[in-house]
C-alpha cells in the first residue's frame, strides 16, 4: 500500500509518462473509458484512476524491452540534443510559465551552440517549432553512432509549491550522465534536488546509447516558471548541462565556459501576463 506522498508522486509520474510518450489530452483519455453524458469532473477522476492503475502496470515491465543498450559513456563523439515537445505539443503550459516547447527549444540550442564549442558533432531532434513524435527522435539517436541523447523538459505539477530539478535515466550506463548533470544544475542559486531517477520515457528507455532527460524547473511554480522566462538563466541552465557532458566524456575542470554570454540564438516570444492552461485544471 503505498502512503498519500507516495501515491501523489506515482500520479505525478505517470502524468509526466503519460505526456512523454502519448501527446494526447487527459480528458481524451478518460473519454476513451467514459460514456457520454459523464461531467468533466467524473472525466478526470477516471482519468486519475486509469493512470493510478497505469502505474502499477508500468512497475512490473521496467525492462530494457529488447534495446541492446551500448556503453559510450566515456568515447562518444556525437551529443543528439532533444528539445521536448514541439508543434501541436505544446508540453506543460501553466499560469506563471510560458509554454514548454519554446523554453526546451531556447536550453536546446544554446545547448547545441556549447557543444559545438567544445567540439562535440552534435545532432538536433528538432531546430524549430514543429511535432516530432517520440519514436523518431528514439530513432535519430539511435542512427548516431557513438553517441548519448540528452533531452531538455520543464515540469509541471498540480502544486505550484513543488519546485527543483530532476534527471531521469534508464540505461546503468546513463545513470554518472544523470548524476553529473542533477549535481551542476544544483550549482545554481536557489536550486532544490529533486533527485537522480530511473524512468521508463520512451527517450531514455528505448534508447541503445546512454540517454538521459532532464527536468529544468517547473513551470507551474511561480519563481521557477519566472526564471525559465529569463534568457540569462536558460543560458545558464545549458551551460550547466554542456559542462556535466564535457566532463562526462573528458573529466573534471576541462569545461570552458565561453567568456561573454553569447547572444541567444532566437528571441521566443514568451508573453507577459498570466495565461490559462488548456489542462489539468
Ligand atoms: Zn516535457
Amino acid at each position: 500500500m503505498l502512503s498519500i506522498e507516495s501515491q501523489a508522486r506515482v500520479a505525478l509520474d505517470v502524468r509526466c509518462f503519460y505526456r512523454k510518450s502519448m501527446n494526447v489530452p487527459l480528458s481524451e483519455i478518460a473519454s476513451l473509458f467514459c460514456p457520454s453524458g459523464v461531467s468533466p469532473r467524473m472525466l478526470n477522476h477516471a482519468a486519475r484512476l486509469l493512470l493510478l492503475a497505469a502505474a502499477f502496470a508500468l512497475t512490473s515491465c521496467a525492462s530494457s524491452g529488447g534495446v541492446a543498450r551500448k556503453d559510450t559513456s566515456r568515447t562518444f563523439t556525437t551529443v543528439v540534443v532533444d528539445a521536448g515537445h514541439g508543434g501541436k505539443d505544446a508540453g506543460a503550459h501553466r499560469r506563471y510559465g510560458p509554454p514548454e516547447k519554446v523554453v526546451t527549444l531556447d536550453v536546446a540550442q544554446r545547448l547545441n551552440r556549447k557543444l559545438r564549442e567544445s567540439q562535440f558533432r552534435t545532432v538536433m531532434t528538432r531546430t524549430s517549432d514543429v511535432f516530432v513524435p517520440l519514436d523518431q527522435r528514439v530513432a535519430i539517436g539511435n542512427r548516431q553512432e557513438n553517441s548519448i541523447f540528452v533531452s531538455v523538459h520543464f515540469n509541471d505539477a498540480p502544486r505550484r509549491r513543488i519546485h527543483g530539478f530532476e534527471t531521469y535515466y534508464a540505461s546503468p550506463y546513463a545513470r554518472r550522465l544523470a548524476q553529473r548533470i542533477q549535481r551542476e544544475l544544483l550549482t545554481l542559486p536557489g536550486a532544490r534536488d529533486r533527485g537522480v531517477r530511473t524512468a521508463n520515457f520512451r527517450v531514455v528507455r528505448n534508447a541503445v546509447y546512454p540517454s538521459v532527460l532532464v527536468e529544468c524547473g517547473f513551470l507551474s511554480n511561480r519563481k521557477e516558471a519566472a526564471q525559465a522566462r529569463s534568457a540569462a538563466y536558460r543560458e545558464m541552465l545549458a551551460d550547466k548541462i554542456a559542462k556535466a557532458i564535457v566532463e562526462e566524456r573528458y573529466g573534471p575542470g576541462v569545461y570552458n565556459a565561453p567568456p561573454q554570454p553569447v547572444a541567444p540564438p532566437f528571441q521566443p516570444t514568451l508573453g507577459g501576463g498570466p495565461v490559462g492552461t488548456g489542462r489539468s485544471r
